[in-house]
């Protein structure tokens, strides 16, 4: 059992850019309390990862935390954590919980808010790798579950009894996906075993929180690792739509799009979340334009019914927040107007705010045989050309 080894103290210094979570830390111990690095960025220093975000644990108390830090606040009703700012970074410090909660009849978890100890803090969280407790000053690591030796094995190993946590928590099941696809870690046997049959219990959860945890598997640069793992562990039931239109595998705009997706964020740069939403659920969308297409609306008018249609599954059922929904719908939207290449319509289209990622997007469709080829050609010459060439261009269509 993985929750009866013995604490182990590391002597180890990780190699951290200068983060304001020590100066958090330091100030906290300074006054008294224990405070520690916890989970991703311990976790992704050790792996020579640079850490995305920074967490300390601490026995000090939100209302204490949020005394001791003039740019701070206390968020959360369910789990009070408290968000200390400096200039663009946020460190998220959290109270020890002792993992005592109740439960519902489904044995999910309703409340969790006890505070506890160190040892009861690390029993609570999911993985070994993510429970090993960083001592910035005296430069060691607190490891009360073995995490760094799954560590060095590349094995990602639930702490406690693997059913038993994703009955409290089933986005446990997307967390190891996510985790082991990003750090490419084998999930450990007992861990892996019982996913499949507690996959469903994720249809319970609310919308909005999976598909934020499905965002991070998509912006993780790890997405296609994600998938296969996805496929590894043979999960069947419906989760959310998301899901099921990933899991597409004959999906060739998909597969290309996740790929494209994976390199750019691997490069540094950056994605447009509008533009991935976009090009994953045309293939839903597709059928209700070409619906409202055969009841005898021209395709703009089509396209825009189409996107009603779609438009409350898409940001209630399926949780798709309004900013990402904004943008792809403009995407959307605009595709049958690359179509229309007379008058000045060509000039007003490019002056949309969304012509580039709308264009982008063209070139997709074009490169699956969707457009012509010489469409997307006429756009690309388009846009670089000079005002005399631009209405050489629009003529020459009439
Ligand atoms: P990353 O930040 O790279 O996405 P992370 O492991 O830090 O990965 P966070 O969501 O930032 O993920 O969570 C911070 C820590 O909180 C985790 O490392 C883990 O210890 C704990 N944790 C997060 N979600 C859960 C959960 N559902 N159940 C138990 N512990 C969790
Ligand atoms: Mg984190």
């Amino acid at each position: 059992q993985k929750n009866n080894f013995p604490c182990q103290n590391h002597a180890i210094r990780l190699d951290l850019p200068p983060t304001f979570a020590e100066d958090v830390i330091k100030k906290l111990v300074k006054e008294g309390f224990e405070a520690y690095l916890v989970g991703g960025a311990v976790r992704d220093s050790l792996l020579g990862v640079a850490p995305k975000d920074f967490d300390v644990a601490t026995n000090a108390r939100p209302e204490q935390v949020e005394k001791l830090f003039r740019r701070s606040r206390i968020i959360g009703r369910r789990f009070p954590i408290v968000h200390v700012m400096s200039g663009k970074e946020t460190v998220e410090v959290s109270t020890f919980r002792s993992g005592k909660t109740r439960q519902n009849a489904n044995g999910r978890i309703v409340k969790d808010n006890g505070y506890g100890t160190l040892e009861q803090d690390a029993m609570r969280r999911d993985f070994t790798c993510n429970a090993l407790y960083y001592d910035v000053i005296r430069h060691k690591i607190i490891d009360f579950h073995d995490g760094m030796n799954d560590i060095r094995h590349k094995k990602l190993v639930m702490i406690g009894e693997p059913a038993e946590r994703y009955q409290e928590d089933p986005v446990r099941i997307l967390r190891a996906i996510r985790l082991s696809g990003k750090l490419n870690f084998q999930i450990d046997e007992n861990t892996a075993e019982p996913i499949a049959s507690h996959a469903h219990l994720l249809q319970n959860e609310p919308v909005s929180r999976l598909f934020d945890e499905l965002m991070k598997i998509l912006f993780s640069g790890h997405a296609q690792g994600c998938l296969q793992q996805l496929q590894n562990l043979n999960i069947n039931a419906p989760i959310h739509p998301l899901l099921t239109a990933l899991q597409q595998n004959h999906n060739q705009m998909i597969i290309k799009s996740l790929r494209q997706t994976d390199q750019r964020l691997q490069k540094g740069k950056s994605v447009s979340m509008g533009f991935i939403l976009a090009a994953l659920f045309w293939g839903e969308l597709k059928p209700y334009w070409q619906n409202a297409m055969a009841r005898g609306q021209n395709t703009v008018a089509a396209m825009q019914a189409a996107i009603n249609e779609l438009r409350d599954e898409l940001e209630h059922g399926w949780g798709v927040p309004q900013r990402y929904s904004i943008t792809m719908r403009e995407i959307w939207a605009m595709q049958p107007h690359f179509e229309l290449r007379r008058g000045t319509r060509p000039f007003r289209l490019l002056k949309q705010a969304r012509f580039r990622a709308a264009y982008d997007f063209l070139l997709i469709r074009s490169e699956f045989g969707e457009v012509s080829r010489e469409l997307a050609n006429w756009w690309t010459t388009f846009q670089y050309a000079n005002e005399v060439t631009r209405n050489k261009m629009v003529t020459e269509q009439n």
